[in-house]
């Protein structure tokens, strides 16, 4: 039985009734660009986050650079972010003129280690991008004590983590500005690109409504410089079909996680997140499920910590038509384009770099199967036993 790492149809398809409907709605509208479509899908996705605000932009990786963008972030400033995340959080720091520095990761959760983002600040940090990497939550209690002390605005990169809680409150709540994206594989998946910047702050959801339309206020006349980075009608639409879904998926991830954790860790050799330093026999190490850390399972992430186990697990899986993934396979200090930033921006960063040669990502979605899931489990099984 061939178990994809994501069926985005298994999804989308028994809402064609539903999606149809929203499609004809904004077809009759002959609305297509803002509205009353996008209007409302920000005020859904506010109250679902429990936001002030919420912007809703053409993309994850734009809602990130309209972000920084209304901070006034650019050239001279310097921003941390975790080497051990998607492209991009760092891209777009860089878009903007301003330098990325690259901190290590916590190898528990995957998350921003302040440690290390402590050794890195200069006179020049003017913000912390903690990314919720995998969907699960950041500590950003610590965060904001930090962020506090050393005056830096915090930036969430929320792309992964819609619906992911800490301490009970909506990742996308707890720094200056939540970014989110509706890529297809994100968790409120949809149907091409689409992103979202949340805030508690007026002024700042203000500057970020001028910055997506070219910094245009009032029409034709611009103040500042904006873009074009706004969701179409259409998308919104259709998202907020799936939005009120979003619960049920949710709870889906959280249950076919829960499943994994109780079976694989049955399995010999296989060890908890809490005993991530296991020594030499933990053949696999299971993700963090901690209790304030409420996780959207985006992903979910094994480590294999013996030389040469991950990539055999992977073919493993993968001959048995089981879908895996390497999120990520390089770290992000180490990428060719980032090799011309000043030393302290790229400094070794040895958890990420271990990571992305232990890390592998295993199917979780909503619509899994108990005899899908059960199939993972027996191929895990099947190479734990050779
Ligand atoms: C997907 C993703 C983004 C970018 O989102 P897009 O909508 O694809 O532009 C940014 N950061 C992280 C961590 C992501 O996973």
């Amino acid at each position: 039985m061939p178990v994809p790492l994501l069926d985005v149809n298994a999804q989308n398809h028994p809402l064609e009734l539903e999606l149809t409907a929203a499609f004809a709605r904004v077809l009759r509208s002959g609305r297509f660009i803002l509205g009353e479509e996008v209007e409302a899908f920000e005020a859904e996705c506010a109250a679902f986050i429990g936001a002030g605000h919420a912007v809703s932009m053409s993309s994850g990786t734009d809602a990130l650079l309209a972000a920084l963008m209304v901070l006034g972030l650019g050239p001279g400033d310097e921003v941390l972010c975790p080497a051990f995340t998607f492209f991009a959080t760092a891209g777009s720091i860089a878009r903007t003129g301003a330098i990325p520095v690259f901190c290590d990761v916590c190898p528990v959760t995957f998350n921003l280690d302040l440690e290390s983002a402590a050794a890195r600040l200069t006179l020049r940090t003017k913000a912390i991008m903690p990314v919720h990497l995998f969907g699960q939550a950041a500590e950003m209690e610590a965060m904001r004590t930090f962020a506090t002390a050393h005056r830096l605005r915090i930036i969430e990169d929320v792309a992964q983590a819609i619906g992911a809680t800490y301490h009970g409150r909506s990742c996308g709540t707890l720094g200056d500005l939540g970014c989110f994206s509706f890529f297809p594989s994100k968790n409120l998946g949809g149907f091409g690109d689409g992103g979202l910047v949340t805030t508690a702050d007026a002024d700042l959801a203000e500057k970020l409504r001028r910055t997506r339309n070219h910094g245009m206020h009032p029409r034709y006349h611009h103040a500042t410089v904006g873009a074009n980075f706004r969701m179409d009608a259409l998308q919104c639409a259709l998202l907020r079909v799936k939005l009120r879904h979003l619960g049920e998926y949710a709870a889906g991830r959280a249950a076919n996680a829960k499943y994994y954790l109780e079976r694989i860790s049955r399995l010999p050799g296989v060890v908890p997140a809490s005993a991530a330093e296991g020594g030499p026999a933990a053949r696999i190490v299971l993700p963090l499920a901690a209790a304030h850390l409420g996780h959207g399972w985006n992903q979910f992430t094994l480590r294999l910590p013996a030389t040469g186990h991950r990539d055999a697990l992977k073919s493993h899986l993968t001959a048995r038509g089981i879908g895996c993934e390497i999120y990520y396979p390089v770290a992000l200090h180490q990428q060719e384009c980032f090799k011309n930033l000043p030393p302290h921006a790229i400094r070794a960063c040895p958890v990420s770099e271990v990571l992305t040669r232990e890390v592998l990502s295993i199917p979780v979605y909503a619509e899994l199967t108990g005899a899908q899931l059960d199939e993972v489990i027996a191929a895990i099984a099947g190479w734990l036993e050779v």
